[in-house]
């Protein structure tokens, strides 16, 4: 099985400071974060990890994801036949992305975008997204913890 790429959908409620690795202390704004991944076969076992609140910080998105402060968890497309490197490119044709985020692995410029609100997200989704329903497939809705 080929990587699939995936996108996570977070809310973040206020303002945070928060440390990232060797990125150092950032500030997240409020409002919608979408963060571009990819996994192998386990990439579902992935997304719910990400889901977890509770878990030894690995990656970047475990900064954002673990803790108390933590985003809140909204949503998650896999995108089987999108590179992940693609995707966040297209993201950052739409949205302000956080430098260097998640992007250890590659040359982009960021792997996590902000959109301010609800219409900034809903464009980019718009944009980003495949319109080919059978290149997305939605993982779970919830605004639950
Ligand atoms: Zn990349």
């Amino acid at each position: 099985m080929k990587p699939s790429a995936y996108l996570l959908l977070l809310w973040n409620r206020t303002t945070r400071a928060r440390q990232v690795g060797r990125l150092g202390r950032l500030c997240f704004e409020p409002g919608f974060y979408l963060y571009v991944g990819s996994g192998g076969p386990n990439v579902l076992k992935r997304i719910l990890r990400h889901m977890r609140s509770r878990k030894p910080a690995r990656w970047h998105i475990d900064h954002l994801t673990a803790g108390p402060g933590r985003m809140r968890f909204v949503d998650a497309w896999l995108l089987p036949a999108m590179p992940e490197c693609g995707a966040a490119d297209s993201l950052a044709k739409r949205l302000s992305g956080v430098v260097g985020f998640g992007t250890s692995d590659c040359r982009c410029p960021s792997h996590l975008f902000r959109a301010r609100d609800i219409s900034e997200l809903d464009r980019a989704l718009r944009s980003a997204l495949p319109t080919n329903s059978s290149q997305r497939y939605r993982v779970f809705t919830s605004f639950a913890e």
